[in-house]
């Protein structure tokens, strides 16, 4: 018997479930997304891919560990140079997480210790061997000490999507670009398929909301609370540079909110340190990016450029407020929906989590496999939205521990 699998958002987790699921036996898998073909214009499209294997806890590290191992076998299949480490979608330039004081230092040798529990290879190193590893964006000035993390990396996320996509068509699955979901069609207190914005209705056997930020709209028109808060998030990149290979680790400074990377021929900083940020669902427009803001994030950038020695302070060139989900545990929304049979969520997933998370929700829909219960969508079902939000945007200045 064939099963109708309809997975409706095209950005890394879409286009990594329908790979997982398209050519299992009696699966026929149709992904629907409303940007036009071959654009990304979800958070997949904004990434700059920093992937730490090490999470918080046990679950999102074995996610993380999945997917590079996933990412790192789509190497002959992404298009571009294939990299030390990689494929063209992964690059294994290591993580450098750096504290400029005392406290700092103390979350950088307990995660140390977690990484050791997790045997996931991380190294302490001095301020000295930290500002060698990552001249460019670790000043010796203000720099404690450093963990290095040598399996960590940075993804191209749009390459690791089309790759993933390329797979899934040939082994049948069907991408339905410019189309967009409007409702869920329920009977009997099931979901039996999507209603797309021209009036069709695409039958489905399961039902699959990888629809990133947007995923509580659709969720809400079939009644069912999607506890997802999206957020605006800051990210510039200064101007081209003479390019250096290999690139050197991904940066972050846990204890300030900031990361950086080096991306080849430029350089990129991000920061969390700023009073956070919702957009509300209904105020999403079809690209997860939102006007810059000034004000608080020029000032919170301003101060993430003072952690680089002064002389690779740069100007950003580019400015980019992208939005991205937070949920009240810092975790992603994975599985069915147990009050409403046929529907399950792929939301809320990081590029770090999404291949190990697709491979788990395909064993889930396809194998009877429970999934992970931490990680259940309605797992905090009866807790009052406004209190689900309050602690989602409580989690947003420590998403540098998510991974
Ligand atoms: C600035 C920024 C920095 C980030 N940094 C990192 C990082 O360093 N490391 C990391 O791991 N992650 C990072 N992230 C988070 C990461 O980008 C996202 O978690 C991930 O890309 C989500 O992928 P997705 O496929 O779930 O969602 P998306 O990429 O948003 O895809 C969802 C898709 O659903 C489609 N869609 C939505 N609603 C509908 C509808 N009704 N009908 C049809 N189609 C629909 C959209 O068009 C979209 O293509 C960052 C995000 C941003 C914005």
């Amino acid at each position: 018997m064939t099963r109708r699998i309809v997975i409706v958002g095209a950005g890394i987790v879409g286009s990594s479930l329908a790979r997982e699921l398209a050519g299992r036996d009696g699966c026929q898998v149709t992904v629907l997304d409303r940007s036009p073909a071959g654009r990304l214009h979800g958070s997949t499209g904004h990434a700059p891919g920093y992937i730490g294997v090490l999470g918080e806890t046990p679950v999102l590290t074995e996610l993380a560990r999945a997917t590079v191992r996933i990412y790192r076998s789509l190497g002959d299949d992404a298009p571009g140079r294939a990299r030390p480490g990689g494929g063209a979608g992964f690059e294994e330039t290591g993580c450098l997480e750096v504290a400029t004081s005392p406290a700092a230092y103390g979350t950088l040798r307990r995660r140390a210790a977690l990484a050791r529990e997790a045997g996931l290879a991380a190294r302490l190193v001095d301020a000295g061997e930290a500002a060698a590893l990552a001249p460019r964006l670790v000043d010796p000035a203000t720099a404690v000490a450093g963990l290095h993390f040598p399996g960590d990396g940075t993804a191209r996320a749009g390459l690791l999507t089309a790759a993933q996509r390329r797979l899934a068509e040939a082994a049948g699955a069907e991408f339905a670009d410019g189309t967009e979901a409007t409702g869920l069609e329920i009977r009997a207190g099931r979901v039996h398929g999507v209603w797309l914005a021209d009036g069709t209705l695409v039958p489905s056997d399961d039902t699959v909301l990888a629809s990133g930020v947007w995923g509580p709209l659709l969720a809400a028109r079939a009644g069912v609370e999607l506890p997802l808060t999206p957020v605006s998030h800051p990210y510039v990149y200064g101007g081209p540079r003479p390019a250096r290979h290999p690139r050197g680790p991904f940066v972050r400074w846990p204890g300030r909110h900031v990361y950086a990377r080096d991306h080849g021929d430029r350089d990129g900083i991000g920061t969390y340190a700023h009073e956070p940020r919702p957009v509300a669902p209904a105020d999403l427009g079809v690209r997860a990016e939102e006007p810059w803001p000034g004000g608080q994030f020029d000032g919170a950038v301003a101060a993430a450029l003072a952690l680089l020695p002064p002389a690779h302070r740069f100007a950003p060139d580019v400015r980019l407020n992208g939005v991205f989900s937070v949920t009240p545990d810092n975790m992603p929304l994975l599985g069915p929906f147990e009050g409403l049979p046929g529907l399950w969520s792929a939301t809320a997933v990081w590029v770090t989590h999404a291949a190990g998370a697709a491979a788990a929700l395909a064993e889930a829909i396809d194998g009877g496999e429970p999934g992970p219960a931490a990680l259940a969508p309605d797992r905090f079902a009866g807790e009052p939205a406004g209190e689900l939000r309050r602690r989602a945007l409580g989690h947003y200045n420590d998403i540098y521990a998510a991974g």
